[in-house]
């Protein structure tokens, strides 16, 4: 600790603060991240949570790892100083003059190669938002903030208790279904989305709004003047079904980014790199060409289904019928993706639930689910107002309400509040933490 002089403080939440401070040896600015280290055994493990998952992860998009260490009932998490702030200041900044496309896909594709490197360890973020994005005077960006990630115990894992930030929030989550790494691909759609509009895409005055609004997947369209491609890609990342959203590195194989991960990458990853994602796309290709096959002729049963799906598919954007006629049903897409993208293949019992649940159901899941739990205390509860991690207190843990209560409390509550990390408690019926 001494070997490190504090100049300002960065930024402050519920865990504690974040320092800039400078390393006397080797004469470099780091930003040191200060947790109170709660009291249980359990809480301290958890925030070292944070540490372990960092250092884990190296990647010139992920914020470097330096050293972590204990002292005086704190936890220092040392880690590579991000000197031009983060996106949402950016986004803030721009006062409406929307950002040109290639400074979007810029920031885009050196996001994405992050989500791919936590995924690909098997870590999921879950609070991805403009916020946590930091970027550097170079032109880099750097993923930020693992205080709420999560190492799934194995690459088909899901994970039920949810950590996040409720704008960015995926249905998945308020639909009590189980999520996994295209959790994270909606909240980077939300990103992606911010850059294109300057707005966040769901608006609301109310949390019971907002929550709906995302259920619906409902947003408005982006400025025209944008190409298709960011359209395309918007509309993929914001799928409310989980499978139906494209994984990183499906989105890393299109086109319009592989041409920059050349601009991102140390030069000697990058064939490497563009291998895998040329054989992403291969694989993708011939598991489509089977997958068709196999639909195509098929029992009765299968030819049924061939019907009720070109029936819904009627009801279809032509953007979504494109990518049936592409080779696939929607149902066999699903699977595709899911064997192609390392996503859980959900069993038919269990997709049946998701899209008979998709509709209207989110309301009545939410008052007669106790699914959710809330940071509010017991008097906050009788005020019935939200309230946020405070400062001086370590990040608290949701208490159990009851349902009709806490929505009687989401009714009442401030929706700017929407912005900050959650818990949000779900029953362990999959795979809990
Ligand atoms: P929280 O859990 O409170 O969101 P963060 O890790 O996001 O914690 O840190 C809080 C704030 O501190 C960030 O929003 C950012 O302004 C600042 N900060 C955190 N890490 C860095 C960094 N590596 N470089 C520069 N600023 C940072
Ligand atoms: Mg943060």
């Amino acid at each position: 600790m001494e070997e490190y002089k504090v100049l300002k403080v960065l930024g402050e939440g519920s865990f504690g603060r974040v320092l800039l401070v400078h390393h006397g040896i080797g004469d470099q600015k780091y930003a040191m991240k200060e947790i109170r280290l709660p009291m249980s055994s359990s809480g301290i493990e958890n925030s070292r949570k944070e540490a372990d998952l960092l250092a884990k992860m190296k990647h010139p998009n992920i914020v470097a790892y330096k050293e972590s260490f204990e002292a005086d009932g704190h936890l220092y998490i040392v880690m590579e100083y991000c000197d031009d702030g983060d996106l949402m200041q950016k986004i803030k900044h721009r006062r409406g003059n929307l950002f040109p496309e290639d400074m979007i896909l810029h920031w885009f594709v050196q996001m994405c190669l992050a989500v791919k490197h936590i995924h690909d360890k098997r870590v999921l973020h879950r609070d991805i938002k403009s916020k946590n994005i930091f970027l550097t005077q170079n032109g880099k960006v750097k993923l930020g903030d693992f205080g709420s990630a999560h190492l799934l115990a194995h690459p088909m894992s899901f994970a039920c208790t949810y950590v996040g930030t409720p704008y960015y929030v995926p249905p998945e989550i308020w639909e009590s279904m189980p999520y996994n790494n295209k959790s994270d691909i909606w909240s980077l759609g939300c990103i992606l989305y911010e850059l294109c509009t300057l707005k966040h895409p769901f608006q609301a005055n109310s949390w019971k709004h907002l929550i709906l609004q995302i259920c619906k997947g409902s947003y408005n369209p982006l400025p025209s003047h944008y190409s298709y491609e960011l359209h395309y890609l918007i509309k993929q990342m914001f799928k409310r079904n989980p499978q139906d959203r494209p994984s990183a590195s499906t989105i890393l194989s299109r086109g319009c980014l592989t041409k920059l991960i050349k601009n991102c990458l140390p030069s000697e990853v990058i064939k490497e790199f563009e291998q895998v994602l040329k054989d992403t796309k291969k694989h993708e290709g011939s598991a489509a060409r089977r997958k068709g096959s196999v639909m195509a002729g098929g029992s009765s049963n299968n030819r049924k289904e061939n019907r009720r799906r070109e029936d819904e598919s009627s009801n279809r954007s032509p953007l979504e019928r494109k990518n049936i006629t592409e080779g696939l049903s929607e149902g066999t897409k699903e699977q595709r993706k899911s064997e192609q993208e390392g996503d859980i293949d959900l069993s038919p019992v269990h997709r049946r639930q998701w899209e008979e649940r998709i509709s209207n159901t989110v309301l009545d899941v939410l008052e007669n689910a106790s699914l959710l739990s809330s940071s509010f205390t017991p008097e906050e509860t009788e005020s019935g107002g939200v309230i946020n991690y405070c400062e001086k207190k370590p990040r608290k843990q949701w208490n159990k309400e009851t349902p009709r209560t806490l929505m009687n409390i989401l009714t009442n509550a401030d929706v700017s509040l929407a912005f900050k990390t959650y818990t949000i408690y779900k029953p362990a019926l999959y795979d809990g933490l």
